[in-house]
Parts: C-alpha cells; sequence; structure tokens
C-alpha cells in the first residue's frame, strides 16, 4: 500500500513564494485533507507530486519514488487537477477511451467508471458543453480509470450540487476504507467535515497543522 511523501519541499514562481519547506505524509487507509486558503500552496504541491512542475527544493514521492520514474503512473496515482481539464470537442467516452487505449487498459475499464461517476447519460457528449459538476466527474472517472492506490483530489467539490457533495464524500470514504492514500484539498475545512481522518493544513506554503481529526475533536 502506496503513501506519498512530500519532505522540504519549496517552489517560487518569479518573487511568489508558492511553498515554503512543506512536509508531510498521506497514508493508505485515510482521507487526508489538504486545508488552506486560496494561495496557500495546494495546487502548487499537487503538481509538484505529479511531477507537472519541479520543486526547487525537496521532494515528492509516491511509493517511495518520483512521479516521474513510476512505470504504469495511471496504475499507482490518480489525480483530479485543474489542469486535467478535457479538449471541449471530445466525447466523455473517448476521453476515457483514449487514456485506457494509451495506457494498455481494457474498455471494460472505462465503462465501469462512467458508471463509478455516474455520468453513463452524457457519455457520449462532448465535454465542452458539460457543467463544472459534471467535468469534476470526468476529472474523477480518468484519475480512477487505473485503479491507482494513491489518489489526490484538488478542490473536487467546486461545481457539484448537494447531491454531488454527498456522492463524493461517500466516494473517498470508500477510497480510503479499499486501503487507499486519499488527500484531497479544500480552501473550506468545513467541506472536509466528516469525510477526512486526518488533516494537514497549510498557510503561505507551509504546514500550520498535522492531526489526526479524532486528536482535533478530542482536544477540543
Ligand atoms: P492554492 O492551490 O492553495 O490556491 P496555489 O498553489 O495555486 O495555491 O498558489 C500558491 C501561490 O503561487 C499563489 O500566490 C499563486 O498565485 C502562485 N502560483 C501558483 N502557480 C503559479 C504559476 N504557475 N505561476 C506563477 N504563480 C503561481
Ligand atoms: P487554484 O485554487 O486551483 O489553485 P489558482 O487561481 O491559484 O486556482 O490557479 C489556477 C491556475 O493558474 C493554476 O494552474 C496555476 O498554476 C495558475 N496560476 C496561479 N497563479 C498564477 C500566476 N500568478 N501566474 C501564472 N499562473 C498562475
Amino acid at each position: 500500500n502506496a503513501t506519498i511523501e512530500v519532505r522540504g519541499l519549496r517552489k517560487r514562481y518569479g518573487s511568489t513564494v508558492a511553498v515554503d519547506g512543506l512536509s508531510f505524509t498521506v497514508e493508505p487507509g485515510q482521507v487526508t485533507g489538504f486545508v488552506g486558503p486560496n494561495g496557500a500552496g495546494k495546487s502548487s504541491t499537487m503538481r509538484m507530486i505529479m511531477g507537472m512542475d519541479r520543486p526547487d527544493e525537496g521532494s515528492a514521492l509516491i511509493g517511495g519514488r518520483p512521479y516521474r520514474t513510476l512505470r504504469s503512473p495511471l496504475c499507482q496515482v490518480g489525480a483530479l487537477l485543474d489542469a486535467s481539464a478535457v479538449h471541449p470537442g471530445r466525447r466523455a467516452r473517448d476521453h476515457l477511451l483514449w487514456m485506457a487505449h494509451s495506457n494498455g487498459l481494457p474498455v471494460r475499464r472505462v465503462d465501469e467508471v462512467i458508471d463509478l461517476v455516474g455520468l453513463r447519460p452524457v457519455a457520449r457528449r462532448a465535454a465542452g458543453g458539460f457543467s463544472l459538476g459534471m467535468r469534476q466527474r470526468l476529472g474523477i472517472a480518468a484519475a480512477l480509470i487505473g485503479d491507482p492506490a494513491v489518489l489526490m483530489f484538488d478542490e473536487p467539490v467546486n461545481g457539484l450540487d448537494p447531491e454531488g457533495i454527498t456522492w463524493i464524500r461517500g466516494l473517498l470514504r470508500s477510497l480510503a476504507a479499499e486501503g487507499r492514500a486519499v488527500l484531497v484539498s479544500s480552501h473550506l475545512m468545513s467541506e472536509l467535515e466528516g469525510s477526512a481522518d486526518h488533516l494537514v493544513v497549510i498557510g503561505r506554503g507551509r504546514v500550520v497543522a498535522d492531526t489526526s481529526v479524532q486528536e482535533l475533536l478530542t482536544a477540543a
């Protein structure tokens, strides 16, 4: 069972220090909430974990290895990030078929994840006409397609209606119950209530608190 390990991560964009010496671990079998105000460095951290951005210092490891050295990365880690946006002209199912095909996954898996996220009725429509909530569901389907042990969702609740929010909470819980390591970001602590086991709170690129939710509740 794989973990995410972030050690001494630092990143600047020009004169902006986005991530300022972050260290934390995302354990398997838990939902870890990654909380902080807008601009705190959550997305930058997730991009570095996914090898989409190079840290200035420190490391981000998935199951002990940097993303770029993973074999079949889609089967080890799945992520919903802003950058996972799908080309608007592409049909949802075609996008997933292309992902499956280029990673040697069976077509059966495409229909499984479409059903898992509830997109079957619109699977043959172009993603450009999708609401934000539907695009989030498509991004989640893409993250899950390789059945990875590690998952990361950047603000997955954005654009979802109350029913969708309840659905994603259940999904996060079941992914963790299956033994996966799940990192989910939000700028609102309240969004993670009832779904996170552990919280990593950040501000200005630094860890402010790193605590199990149970400890937090018994301390209060
Ligand atoms: P969060 O996800 O917590 O909202 P981000 O990681 O997106 O925070 O941003 C952290 C800081 O880094 C912000 O000040 C943001 O404007 C800046 N930043 C993030 N990505 C870039 C980028 N590609 N170029 C320049 N600045 C960036
Ligand atoms: P989020 O809440 O998703 O982090 P942001 O507005 O911080 O939203 O960032 C959205 C995207 O814009 C990110 O992919 C980030 O890399 C990019 N970005 C953020 N700030 C800057 C910036 N100052 N200059 C260039 N790109 C940026």
